[in-house]
């Protein structure tokens, strides 16, 4: 499922005091299988975008086209499009409800119409892929641990089998082990399947070493859109507009590009 903006705006509250210019102007193309992240401060516009992956919200002014169909046209299939493109929103663990985690991951195939055994097939694959033992899945999800609670979440979006899977600030509230746990996950799961995956984050760090596209979000604009290692040559513009350590992450990438080994440590570095 290739994706495409033309010249998509949104604005909150038009007309009101309260009128918020929350994307401007978005034009961009996402080819099928991509791993793409999205980086910017808090305020950038990152939600709002990836709210419109799914038709969540409208443009007020642009279209977005899926596959070459405008999903704005009359007659689009919003709710296949829906089925296709998984969100998974920050703190997505907060969703979780059922009596038992393979109910939980079960919830989404349900609605989907799908037989009990189908439910159950694609919940036991989708646990699988983010890394969650057997052991747990006829535990109550509020017994799990925060990292694992947001494994069983984010399993239960993928029981959807979506084509495109986006998650918003993955890594939110957890520690740098169960941080580097999730992205490890998340990794893997792009290379076993061919699914789009949009990882998006106002850290720099925790994007940098996976994706294969850097989109820099800025005041609701796309500030760059490009490979990482070019994306992080700007990183005295990207310092300007507030996004941490750019210019370390520059050189690591030079580096490992030479083939010299980096390690997250080997950080003081002058100015060039
Ligand atoms: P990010 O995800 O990068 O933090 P958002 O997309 O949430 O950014 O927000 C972009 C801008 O839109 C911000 O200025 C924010 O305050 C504003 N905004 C977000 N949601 C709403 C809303 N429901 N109503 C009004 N303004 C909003």
């Amino acid at each position: 499922m290739s994706i495409k903006l033309e010249h998509v705006n949104y604005i909150y509250s038009e007309g009101t005091a309260y009128e918020k210019h929350a994307l401007k102007d978005i034009c961009l193309e996402i080819p099928h299988g991509q791993f793409v992240g999205i980086i910017g401060h808090t305020g950038s516009g990152k939600s709002t975008l990836i709210q419109h992956f799914n038709g969540l919200i409208k443009a007020t002014d642009g279209v977005l086209y899926y596959n070459g169909e405008n999903i704005y046209a009359d007659g689009y299939k919003m709710k296949e499009l829906r089925n296709q493109v998984g969100l998974v929103f920050q703190y997505p663990e907060h969703q979780l409800f059922e009596v038992d985690v393979m109910k939980d991951v079960c919830f989404g195939p349900k609605n989907q119409g799908l037989s009990d055994e189908e439910c159950e097939v694609r919940a036991r694959e989708a646990l699988q892929l983010v890394g969650l033992k057997e052991k747990y899945y006829d535990r109550s999800p509020f017994d799990l641990s925060g990292g694992q609670k947001r494994r069983a979440a984010i399993a239960g979006v993928l029981a959807m089998r979506p084509k495109v899977l986006v998650l918003d600030e993955p890594t939110a509230g957890l520690d740098p082990k169960g941080r580097d746990e999730i992205l490890d996950q998340i990794a893997y799961l792009h290379k076993q399947s061919d699914m789009t995956v949009i990882l998006v984050s106002h850290s720099m760090e925790d994007i940098a070493k996976y994706v294969d596209r850097i989109i820099v979000m800025n005041q609701g604009q796309v500030m760059y859109d490009d490979i990482p290692k070019r994306v992080f040559s700007h990183y005295k513009e990207l310092e300007r507009v507030g996004l941490a350590a750019p210019q370390v992450t520059y050189i690591m990438h030079e580096l490992k590009e030479k083939g010299l080994a980096v390690s997250a440590e080997a950080t003081t570095v002058e100015e060039a």
